[in-house]
């Protein structure tokens, strides 16, 4: 058995898995033997910010949307995210070989409640979607920074984000860590806000609504898709709204040792329950770093 695997199946502590976001120290009683920083638990949520000075921003990102989601309780639905939508992304995740799961950026973790496999752990910014989260599914929560992840190398074999590398401080810090802590062979799966092209969008409008076969019904409810999508995106607006094409996306999981093994989107037959500015990606790390 590889130590990676002995790892993965040991019962450590949980505590015990968290290390220091600055130097990646093993924590004791959430406090680094390296750096002597100390960390917060709230709640019974670890604090996990790194005291970086690049990402000081982060403290002003999380109390933004601390504010989104005390304002709100339901930011993912809102955000579109139907049960149809969740049942099919948890049937994405559950096809992968999972023993240890990691959710960056988990929200209210309506995701998470649906995964059945593997022991799970989240991160979040904010310290109030992680109190609704842990109502709704059994999971190790920390606030922490994609940026800057409190976990041990090569711990996970799955990471899901849905719908946060577009709002990362630094997509290629943040893959790179996310790398980091996916053991060789393991998925990450993200699913991304992207920009059309012009030559996309026809291509799109073509193949939902003109070919084979004319279907003004199905133009109507993509109008009401969208319609409602605007409204949600004025109703929860995000500190940082990066955008990406189809290609720029793929490429900033590539630029590190990741490969896409599948893209999903609306052109897929069957047609998956995907809005079609949204793409999901399936990565597997390579033997590098
Ligand atoms: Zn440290």
């Amino acid at each position: 058995m590889e130590l990676t695997e002995e790892i993965l199946c040991s019962s450590a502590p949980l505590a015990a898995m968290y290390v220091c976001p600055d130097c990646r120290t093993l924590l004791v009683d959430f406090a680094c033997p390296t750096c002597r920083s100390t960390y917060d638990v709230r709640d019974g949520i670890p604090i996990l910010l790194p005291s970086d000075p690049r990402f000081k921003a982060a403290t002003d990102i999380a109390a933004t949307y601390d504010s989104i989601y005390r304002g709100h309780s339901d930011v993912w639905q809102n955000q579109g995210r139907t049960p149809q939508f969740l049942e099919y992304f948890a049937s994405v995740l559950g096809q992968l070989p999972c023993t240890r799961f990691l959710e960056v950026g988990c929200g209210e973790g309506l995701l998470l409640g649906r995964l059945v496999k593997g022991e799970k752990f989240a991160i979040d910014l904010s310290i109030e979607a992680l109190k609704q989260a842990r109502m709704t599914a059994s999971a190790s929560l920390s606030v922490a920074l994609a940026e800057r992840l409190p976990f041990r190398s090569a711990q996970f074999d799955l990471i899901a984000s849905v719908g946060v590398m577009e709002h990362f401080l630094d997509i290629d810090e943040a893959t790179s860590e996310i790398c980091r802590v996916l053991r060789p062979g393991g998925h990450y799966v993200a699913l991304t806000h992207i920009n059309l092209t012009l030559w996309e969008r026809l291509r799109q409008k073509v193949s939902d609504y003109v070919l084979p076969w004319p279907q003004p019904g199905r133009f109507v409810r993509w109008l009401r898709a969208r319609l409602a999508h605007r409204a949600s995106a004025e109703l929860v607006k995000q500190p940082i709204q990066n955008r990406y094409t189809i290609r720029e996306a793929k490429a900033g999981l590539e630029r590190h040792s990741l490969s896409v093994v599948d893209v999903l989107h609306t052109r897929r037959s069957p047609r998956p329950p995907l809005d079609p500015w949204v793409v999901v990606y399936v990565a597997r790390r390579g033997a590098g770093r």
